[in-house]
C-alpha cells in the first residue's frame, strides 16, 4: 500500500477517485482529497449510501467503498491529474464483501472454475455509435428523438464530408473513414490507464466504430469493460463528440455487439485447443454446450434491457440462433476460423451487448459454460433452443433455469434482477411506439 501511495505522490495527484459499478453496470465515483486518502482506506474503506446504486434495501443501505490497490490508474481531468481505484463493495454491518456487489459474485465465479481451470483468457470486441447530437422528449402521446450522425447514409446535413453508404462502413478507409483521429485519441489513452489494446476499425454502420482489447485475465478484463466505456466517452466528449453503445440505436442499421473471445487456462496451457472438431478439446466443446444450453437464461444478464432484443434480428451480423458455428455470424457462439495456433484456440459469444454489467453477465456466461463441463453435456443437449425475442421472455428463462448459478448468485440478487427488468419491460411496452402510428392510425 505504501508504494501505491508514493506512487500517486509522485505524480502530484492532488485527487484520489473511487469508483463503484452500480447493479446495472454503471461506474459510480467519489473523490477525495489527497489530504483525506490514507493506507488506513484500504482496510477501513469509505462510507457510501448503496441505494442509489440498486444493490442494497434502503433500511441497510450503509455500505463500505474498499479500493482494489491493484486497479491502481492515472488520467487526466482537465489540467488536473487525478488517481483512481475501482472498489469492492463491502457490508457496514459486518464487514463482509456486500453478496450483491457485482465484483463479488464475478470473484466467486473465477474461484468455481478453479479445479477446472486456472483463469479464463478474454478478449473483447467494443462497438459503439458516435453522435454530434442527441435530443428526445417523451411526453404521454409522443416520443420525439432527434440525431445527428457526423457521417452517414441518413444524415444528409453535414456538406462537405464524405460518408458512407448503409451497411458499407466495415474497415474503411479515410477520407471515408471520418474518426480514425478519434480513435487513435481514444486507444492512446486506452494505453495510458493500461488498457492493451490490439486494434481499432470503422464499423459496418455509418459513424459506428469498433476497439478490441487484447487477452486478458479474466477479472481484469471485466474491469477493462469500465474503463474502455469511461475513455471512449471521455474523449469523444472532448473531442464534442457523444457517444452510445446502446445496442441498437437505429432502426435498419448495424446495432451493437460486445463479443466476448475466450478460452481457458490449466498450467499455463489453453485446455479449449484439442483434436475434437475445428480443433477444440472436449472440454471446450462441453463448455460451448453449456453456454448455449443455458443462453436464454444468460441473456437476462448479458443482454438486459428492451433495446438488446432490437439488435439480434436477421440481416446486421448479430446473432439469431442458439447454436456454434465456424465463422458463422449468426450463431451466438462462432468459432474463429482464422485461428490455426493452438494456444490460440477460442471461441466468441456473440450474443452480448454493451447494455450489461460486465461482472454479472460474463459471470453467468462462465457459469453456463462450467455447467457443461461438469455436466459432460454433448452437443446435441443445446439444440433446438431459440434465443429469447424480449427482455421479458429472459426474465421467464432466467426463472426457470438458475439452478447453474445457484452456488454464486445470490437468490435475493435474481428476483431483484427480474423484478427490475420486468418493470423496464412493462414501461417501455405502455408507450405507444411512433410505429404504431403506420401500422394502426387507420383501424
Ligand atoms: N455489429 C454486429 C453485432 O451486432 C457484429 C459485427 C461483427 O461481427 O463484428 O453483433
Ligand atoms: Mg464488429
Ligand atoms: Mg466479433
Amino acid at each position: 500500500m505504501r508504494q501505491v501511495i508514493e506512487e500517486i505522490d509522485r505524480r502530484g495527484c492532488k485527487f484520489v477517485d473511487l469508483k463503484v459499478v452500480d447493479l446495472y453496470g454503471r461506474w459510480r465515483h467519489v473523490t477525495l482529497h489527497r489530504e483525506s486518502f490514507s493506507e488506513e482506506i484500504f482496510e477501513k474503506g469509505v462510507g457510501f449510501d448503496a441505494s442509489n446504486l440498486g444493490y442494497a434495501s434502503v433500511t441497510k443501505s450503509d455500505m463500505i467503498l474498499i479500493p482494489d490497490a491493484r486497479t491502481l490508474f492515472f488520467e487526466k481531468i482537465e489540467n488536473e491529474e487525478i488517481a483512481s481505484f475501482i472498489c469492492d463493495v463491502y457490508s457496514s454491518e459486518n464487514f463482509k464483501p456486500s453478496e450483491h456487489d457485482p465484483r463479488f459474485i464475478f470473484k466467486k465465479a473465477i474461484e468455481y472454475i478453479s479445479p477446472i481451470a486456472d483463469d479464463i483468457k478474454l478478449s473483447i470486441e467494443y462497438e459503439f455509435h458516435v453522435f454530434s447530437r442527441v435530443r428526445y422528449s417523451i411526453q404521454p402521446n409522443l416520443i420525439f428523438l432527434e440525431t445527428d450522425s457526423p457521417e452517414g447514409f441518413w444524415n444528409s446535413s453535414q456538406s462537405g464530408e464524405y460518408f458512407v453508404g448503409r451497411k458499407k462502413g466495415y474497415h474503411r478507409e479515410i477520407p471515408f473513414d471520418n474518426f480514425m483521429h478519434l480513435r487513435n485519441a481514444i486507444v492512446s489513452e486506452l494505453e495510458n490507464v493500461g488498457v492493451s489494446v490490439k486494434y481499432h476499425h470503422h464499423e459496418v454502420g455509418s459513424s459506428q466504430l469498433e476497439i478490441e482489447t487484447n487477452f486478458e485475465s479474466a477479472l481484469k478484463a471485466a474491469d477493462w469493460v469500465m474503463l474502455v466505456k469511461h475513455v471512449v466517452r471521455k474523449i469523444a466528449k472532448q473531442s464534442g463528440f457523444l457517444v452510445t453503445f446502446m445496442p441498437k440505436p437505429l432502426y435498419n442499421e448495424a446495432g451493437n455487439g460486445m463479443h466476448i473471445h475466450q478460452y481457458m487456462i490449466k498450467d499455463g496451457k489453453n485446455i479449449f485447443s484439442g483434436d475434437e472438431l475445428h480443433g477444440l478439446s472436449k472440454t471446450c466443446h462441453q463448455y460451448m454446450t453449456g453456454l448455449l444450453k443455458h443462453c436464454p437464461a444468460v441473456m437476462a444478464f448479458s443482454n438486459p434491457t428492451t433495446n438488446s432484443y432490437r439488435r439480434l434480428v436477421p440481416g446486421f451480423e448479430a446473432p439469431t440462433n442458439a447454436s456454434f458455428g465456424l465463422a458463422n455470424r449468426n450463431a451466438a457462439v462462432r468459432i474463429p476460423g482464422y485461428v490455426k495456433d493452438h494456444s490460440e484456440k477460442r471461441i466468441e459469444f456473440r450474443t452480448i451487448d454493451a447494455s450489461c454489467n460486465p461482472y454479472l453477465a460474463i459471470s453467468a456466461m462462465i457459469l453456463a459454460g462450467v455447467d457443461g463441463i461438469k455436466k459432460k453435456m454433448k452437443a446435441e443437449e443445446s439444440s433446438e433452443l431459440s434465443l429469447p425475442i424480449d427482455l421479458s421472455k429472459a426474465c421467464d428463462a432466467l426463472e426457470e433455469d438458475r439452478e447453474f448459478l445457484k452456488e454464486i448468485f445470490p437468490d435475493s440478487l435474481i428476483q431483484h434482477w427480474v423484478q427490475t427488468k420486468r418493470e423496464e419491460y412493462r414501461y417501455i411496452s405502455s408507450i405507444p411506439h411512433p410505429a404504431e402510428y403506420d401500422l394502426y392510425f387507420d383501424v
